[in-house]
C-alpha cells in the first residue's frame, strides 16, 4: 500500500517514493539540551515515531537520524544572543558540557518512558566540528559566504530557490520586518551564520579553531553537515516541528544544495504544535509542562501519547489536564479490554486493512484509534480481534499489553496511609475515616488488602 505524506515543500500530500527502496533514509531535528524538554516538543517525536513504526509495519526499513544540539543555538531565531548551552551553563552553576550531558540524559529517560523506538543514530553537534567546518568552508569555495566581524554568513541572495518552503505567511512577516536583525553588516535580513567568533578577550567554554578564527558553528550547519555525513547527500524524509520551517529548515536547505549541487531531501514533514493557554507551550513562555510533571499527577506516559493521537499532528492540540484525563480513562479501558482477550489467532484482515488505511493516509492517527475501537466492538473472533491488536500495538505502542508500573506514592500519603492503619488496629473508626478523606483529598485512594493497605492514584 502507498504511504501518502503531506510535504511542505510541494504543499501537497503525496506518495512517498524512497530512493532505494525498501530503505528510507530519515533525519529529525532533535532536542536542544540546556533544559528539560517540554511535552510539546514530545508531541513532535510522537509523531516521528508513529512515522517509524508506519514505514516498518507498511514493509520499510527506516533509518533514523536524531541529533542533540549541545552547542551554537542561540537565544534568538536570528544570529544574536547567547549560545543557550552557556545560558543553562551560568543558570546552574556547571560547565556546558555537564549541562549537556545532564540534560541529555533526561531526555533519554523520558524518551523511554514514552516507549519511543531508538533512533539509529543520534550524533551530537560538537562531535562534528570537522564535518561543519568543511561545509562552510565547500560553501565558501562556491561564493555563498561573506564575513563579519563577528562571524561567517551565508548570502540567501546567492541561492536563488531560498525560501521555497515558506508560506505566504512566512514571506508577508518577512517583509513585515518580523525578522529584521540587529546586525547591521548583515547583507540581507535572511542571511544567517554559518561560523560565529568566540567574541574579542572572552573565553567560551565551547570553542574551536578554524580557518577563520576561533569560534563555534550556527545552529543550522549542524544538521545540514550530520545529515550528509551519516545519510548522504539526499535523503528520503526530514522531520521537525512547524517552527522549523521558515527558518532552520529553510537555511539547511540553503546550505546542503548549495554545498552539493543535490536535492536535500525529497520529504519535509512538520508537526503542528502543543498549544497551552492559546499559546505554543515553550521554555521561555514560562508555562511548561514536563513529563515528570504529568507523571507527579499520576498520569503514565503512555496517557500523553493516546492524547496526542486523538488529534492529526497536522493540527494544532491544546494541553489541558481534563483532555489527558480522558486519554487516561480511555486508555485504560482499552488496556483493560486488550488484556481481557484470549490467545492471538490470525488478524481480523478487515480491521488489519483499515489500521494501515488511516496510517498510511498522511499518518491519521485518530483514524487509527477508531479502526482499533471499532474492531474491539465488532463481532469478530476473540483470537482474531487479539492478533489485531498485536499489530495496532506495534504501530501506535501504547502500552496495551504491558504491566502497568504503579505511580510513586509521595511520603506524605504514605505516611497517612500507615496513621490510618494504626488508626483501625485500634478501633478508632472515626479516625480512620478522617485520614481516608484526606488522603482522597490528596487525589489517592486507599485500597485495604489481604498484605495490608495500599494507597492507589485515584
Ligand atoms: P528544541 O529543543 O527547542 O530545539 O525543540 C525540539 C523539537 O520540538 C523541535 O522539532 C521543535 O520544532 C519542537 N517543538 C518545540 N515546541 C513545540 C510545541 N509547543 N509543540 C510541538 N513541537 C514543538
Ligand atoms: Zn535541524
Amino acid at each position: 500500500m502507498g504511504l501518502r505524506l503531506y510535504n511542505s515543500l510541494t504543499r501537497s500530500k503525496d506518495e512517498l517514493i524512497p530512493a532505494a527502496p525498501p530503505a528510507v533514509s530519515l533525519y529529525t531535528c532533535g532536542p536542544t539540551v540546556y533544559n528539560y524538554q517540554h511535552v510539546g516538543n514530545y508531541r513532535t517525536y510522537i509523531f516521528e515515531d508513529l512515522l517509524v513504526r508506519t514505514l516498518k509495519l507498511l514493509g520499510y526499513a527506516p533509518k533514523r537520524v536524531l541529533n542533540i544540539t549541545d552547542v551554537g543555538h542561540l537565544t534568538s531565531q536570528g544570529d544574536e544572543g547567547e549560545d543557550k548551552m552557556e545560558v543553562g551553563a551560568a543558570r546552574e552553576g556547571k560547565t556546558a558540557w555537564d549541562v549537556a550531558k545532564f540534560y541529555t540524559d533526561a531526555f533519554l529517560a523520558d524518551w523511554k518512558k514514552l516507549g519511543l523506538l531508538d533512533a539509529d543514530e543520534m550524533p551530537r553537534a560538537t562531535g562534528y566540528i570537522k564535518e561543519q567546518i568543511a561545509m562552510v568552508a565547500e560553501l565558501d569555495k562556491k561564493g555563498f559566504v561573506y564575513k563579519t566581524s563577528d562571524g561567517l554568513y551565508f548570502d540567501t541572495s546567492k541561492f536563488p530557490r531560498y525560501g521555497e518552503m515558506m508560506t505566504k505567511e512566512h514571506l508577508e512577516g518577512l517583509k513585515s520586518g518580523a525578522r529584521v536583525e540587529a546586525n547591521p553588516e548583515k547583507r540581507h535580513n535572511t542571511d544567517f551564520a554559518l561560523w560565529k567568533f568566540s567574541p574579542a578577550g572572552a573565553k567560551r567554554q565551547m570553542e574551536w579553531d578554524s580557518p577563520w578564527g576561533k569560534g563555534f558553528p550556527g545552529w543550522h550547519i549542524e544538521c545540514s553537515a550530520m545529515a550528509r555525513k551519516i545519510l548522504g547527500d539526499s535523503i528520503d524524509i526530514h522531520c521537525g516541528g512547524i517552527d522549523h520551517v521558515p527558518v532552520h529548515h529553510t537555511n539547511e536547505i540553503a546550505q546542503s544544495e548549495g554545498a552539493t549541487g543535490k536535492p536535500f531531501s525529497r520529504f519535509w514533514l512538520h508537526g503542528e504544535f502543543l498549544l497551552m493557554n492559546n499559546a505554543k507551550m515553550a521554555k521561555s513562555a514560562g508555562g511548561f509542562v514536563k513529563l515528570a510533571d504529568l507523571e507527579e499527577k499520576g498520569f503514565s506516559p503512555l496517557d500523553y501519547k493516546y492524547m496526542c493521537y486523538t488529534a492529526h499532528y497536522r493540527k494544532q492540540l491544546d494541553f489541558t489536564w481534563e483532555s489527558l484525563e480522558s486519554a487516561k480513562t480511555a486508555r485504560r479501558r482499552l488496556r483493560d479490554a486488550a488484556q481481557a482477550l484470549p490467545a492471538a489467532t490470525k488478524a481480523d484482515a478487515a480491521a488489519s486493512a483499515r489500521l494501515r488505511e488511516a496510517l498510511a493516509d498522511d499518518l491519521n492517527a485518530p483514524g487509527a484509534l477508531a479502526a482499533v475501537w471499532d474492531a474491539l466492538k465488532s463481532s469478530c473472533e476473540p483470537g482474531a480481534k487479539r492478533a489485531f491488536l498485536d499489530e495496532a500495538e506495534s504501530a501506535l505502542a501504547l502500552g496495551l499489553f504491558a504491566a502497568e508500573t504503579e505511580a510513586a506514592v509521595p511520603a506524605e500519603v504514605a505516611a497517612l496511609v500507615a496513621s490510618r492503619a494504626e488508626a483501625k488496629a485500634k478501633k478508632d473508626f472515626a479516625e480512620s475515616d478522617r485520614i481516608r478523606k484526606r488522603i482522597e483529598d490528596m487525589g489517592w485512594l486507599v485500597k485495604d488488602g489481604k498484605d495490608g493497605s495500599k494507597a492507589v492514584k485515584k
